[in-house]
């Protein structure tokens, strides 16, 4: 089977498995953006926390967390982990958000996808991930996120080596998925749910998991 047909063949199988799984669960695309800061080494339950302590105060707002002061940011999302990195990391992405747009994303959607990538990743503590993944799941940008989930099921079905770089695993799927943002944002949620139910990092349940024909 080609990388191309194999990777057709994963998304298939998960999507008639799970079905849509409708990511990402947030009410904004600034939210999005707060929760990709958020989630860097840590459980989604504990983002969740900090996130409705934000929204509880009415401070889920790009102006509002660019003027907020540090230490009381911290204690907001304390439940993160990292807090006083991450309110850091809030601040200069929402000042980017603020300095970008002025707090109103639309206007960055009609953006080029590569430029606007490169100005994330030059804001501190935006790596490939979370750029990736701010551009898809907050600007409806066409890219495939890739996370450590996906570069082991990738690995394990012989598509990567285990080694494989973020650019990589990138553009082995780039080439053979298609550019619409819709699956783009389907596969990569499929791909979570996987190696969360069955995909772990010792002890797979390969028995039980939709992909256990794939070779
Ligand atoms: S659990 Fe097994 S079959 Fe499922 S994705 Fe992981 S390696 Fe593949």
């Amino acid at each position: 089977m080609t990388p191309a047909a194999k990777i057709k063949k994963i998304y298939d199988l998960l999507e008639e498995y799970f079905g849509d799984l409708g990511w990402w669960p947030a009410e904004t695309g600034f939210e999005v953006i707060v929760g990709a800061i958020l989630t860097q080494n840590t459980s989604w339950a504990n983002v969740e926390k900090a996130i409705a302590g934000l929204r509880k105060k009415g401070l889920l707002r790009p102006a509002k967390i660019a003027g907020m002061d540090t230490a009381r940011l911290s204690r907001l999302i304390r439940s993160s982990g990292y807090y006083r990195m991450k309110a850091r990391r809030l601040k200069e992405i929402s000042r980017f958000v603020m300095a970008e747009c002025g707090g109103k994303l639309s206007r960055l959607k009609s953006r080029d996808t590569a430029k606007l990538r490169e100005k994330l990743l030059a804001v501190k503590g935006v790596g490939p991930e979370t750029a990736d993944s701010i551009l898809l799941y907050a600007l409806d940008k066409p890219v495939f996120v890739v996370d450590a989930y996906t570069k082991r099921i990738f690995f394990r079905h012989a598509l990567t080596c285990e080694n494989a770089s973020y650019e990589e695993v990138q553009s082995l799927a780039r080439g053979c998925f298609p550019t619409d943002t819709k699956a783009l944002n389907q596969f990569h949620a499929l791909l979570v749910e996987t190696a969360k139910r069955f995909c772990a990092k010792k002890a797979p349940l390969c028995d039980e998991c939709p992909l256990r024909g794939i070779k």
